[in-house]
C-alpha cells in the first residue's frame, strides 16, 4: 500500500496545484487576511490523503466542521473498523439505519437498479476474497469466487425505507467504498454552504467537489489523472458547483504473475472490471451520484456508459479514458474539458 499511498499523495498535490495556480490575489477580508488565500487541513480518512480547503471569513470555522464531519462519517462507514456501522449491520445481517447509512443504502439500490445491477455494494464478500479489504492479495479459487458471488445480491437486502431497517439474507454482507467519498464530499459542501462559504475546494484523493467560484470570481480549473503516468494530466475541467470524481484500475491493484488486478470488481464475474475503459470522470452537482457512477461506468463500458447518459443528461456529464488513449466526451463537456495532448482522439456522444 506504500505504493498506493505516494500514489494518492502525488495526484492530490497534483490536483490542489492545479486548482490553485491560477488563483491572483483578490483584496483582503475585514481581519487583513489575503482572501485569496484559503484555511486548508489535510486528513488522512477512508484510507485516502484529503484536503479541505475554504476561503474568506466563515473559511476557517467551516473548514474545522468539515474535518469533524469527514472522520464523523469514516467512524460511521469504514468496513475495516469493527465498531462502525457497517461493521455492526454486516455481523448482525442488517439492522436500524442511521441517517446517513439509510441515505447511501437508498442511493446505492437506485443505482444498483439504474446501472443495470453493474453497481452493487454486496460486492464485499468478493473484495474480501481477493484481498482488497486488508491488504491480503489473492487471485481467488473458481470455487471460492463462485462461493462468494452467490452472496452478491443487491436486489436480495431487505430494505424497509419506512422504518430505516434492512435485513440481508444469509452470508451477505455490504460496502459503501463506491460512494462514500462523493458522499462525504457532498455533506463537506452543504457544511461549507451553511456556513456561508461561497468559496472552496475539497478533495478526497482526487475526488474533487467545487464549492461555489474561485475567490477572483473564475471557475475552477480541476485536473483529471493520466491513468498512464502518475505525473500527468488526461485533462481539465472547467466547472464551479460541482463535483468532479474519477475511478480507475490504477487507484488499487496488486499484481500477480504478471497479471494486474484491481479494485473495481464486475458483479457478473467476480473478476476486475475490463470493459476497455482504463479511467472514468464524472461531472455532477451531486457527488454521491457522480461516486457511484465512476465506479458503475468503469465496469459497464462506453457503450452501455453512453447509452446510460443518454437517458439522464441532465444529471451528470463524462469524460472516459479508453485503453487506446481515445477519449470519449459527453456533450455537455464539450467547452469545459481540455485533453493536456492537443492531439489526443476525441469522440463527443450526442
Ligand atoms: P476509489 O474509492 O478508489 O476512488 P471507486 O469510487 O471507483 O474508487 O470505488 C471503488 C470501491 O468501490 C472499491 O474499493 C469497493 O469498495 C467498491 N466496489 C468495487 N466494485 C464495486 C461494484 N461493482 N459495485 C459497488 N461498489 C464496488
Ligand atoms: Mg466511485
Amino acid at each position: 500500500m506504500k505504493h498506493l499511498r505516494k500514489y494518492i499523495a502525488l495526484l492530490l498535490a497534483l490536483v490542489m496545484t492545479f486548482a490553485f495556480a491560477a488563483c491572483s490575489k483578490t483584496g483582503t477580508d475585514s481581519d487583513g487576511k489575503d482572501s485569496a488565500e484559503p484555511y486548508s487541513r489535510d486528513i488522512f480518512a477512508m484510507d485516502t490523503y484529503m484536503k479541505v480547503s475554504a476561503y474568506g471569513d466563515a473559511g476557517e470555522d467551516a473548514v474545522d466542521a468539515a474535518v469533524k464531519e469527514i472522520d464523523r462519517l469514516d467512524a460511521l462507514l469504514s468496513t475495516g473498523k469493527e465498531d462502525s456501522e457497517v461493521s455492526a449491520l454486516n455481523k448482525n445481517g442488517g439492522g436500524d439505519l442511521s441517517a446517513d447509512t439509510d441515505a447511501l443504502l437508498s442511493k446505492a439500490l437506485d443505482l444498483y437498479e439504474a446501472t443495470g445491477h453493474a453497481f452493487d455494494i454486496t460486492i464485499y464478500p468478493v473484495m474480501k476474497l481477493w484481498g482488497f479489504t486488508d491488504q491480503n492479495y489473492q487471485v481467488p479459487s473458481e470455487e471460492a469466487l463462485a462461493a462468494a458471488l452467490a452472496k452478491v445480491d443487491a436486489g436480495a437486502l431487505d430494505y424497509d425505507a419506512d422504518a430505516k431497517t434492512v435485513s440481508f439474507p444469509d452470508g451477505a454482507a455490504i460496502d459503501f467504498g463506491g460512494i462514500a467519498k462523493g458522499y462525504t464530499s457532498d455533506r463537506v459542501a452543504k457544511i461549507f454552504r451553511d456556513a456561508g462559504v461561497t468559496s472552496g475546494l475539497v478533495n478526497l484523493g482526487g475526488n474533487v467537489q467545487t464549492v461555489g467560484l474561485k475567490p477572483d470570481g473564475t471557475e475552477w480549473k480541476i485536473g483529471i489523472q493520466d491513468p498512464e503516468d502518475e505525473d500527468g494530466m488526461l485533462g481539465v475541467v472547467t466547472t464551479h458547483d460541482a463535483a468532479v470524481i474519477t475511478s480507475g484500475g490504477y487507484e488499487r491493484f496488486f499484481e500477480e504473475d504478471g497479471v494486474t488486478y484491481h479494485h473495481i470488481i464486475d458483479p457478473a464475474t467476480g473478476y476486475p472490471a475490463d470493459s476497455g475503459l482504463v479511467s472514468v470522470t464524472i461531472v455532477s452537482e451531486d457527488g454521491a451520484l457522480a461516486d457511484g457512477l465512476s465506479t458503475s461506468f468503469f465496469i459497464m463500458g462506453k457503450d452501455k456508459a453512453a447509452a446510460y447518459w443518454k437517458t439522464h443528461k441532465k444529471d451528470f456529464q463524462f469524460v472516459l479514458c479508453e485503453t487506446d488513449g481515445t477519449l470519449i466526451v459527453s456533450d455537455g463537456l464539450k467547452d469545459r474539458f481540455t485533453p493536456t495532448d492537443e492531439t489526443a482522439a476525441i469522440e463527443y456522444i450526442k
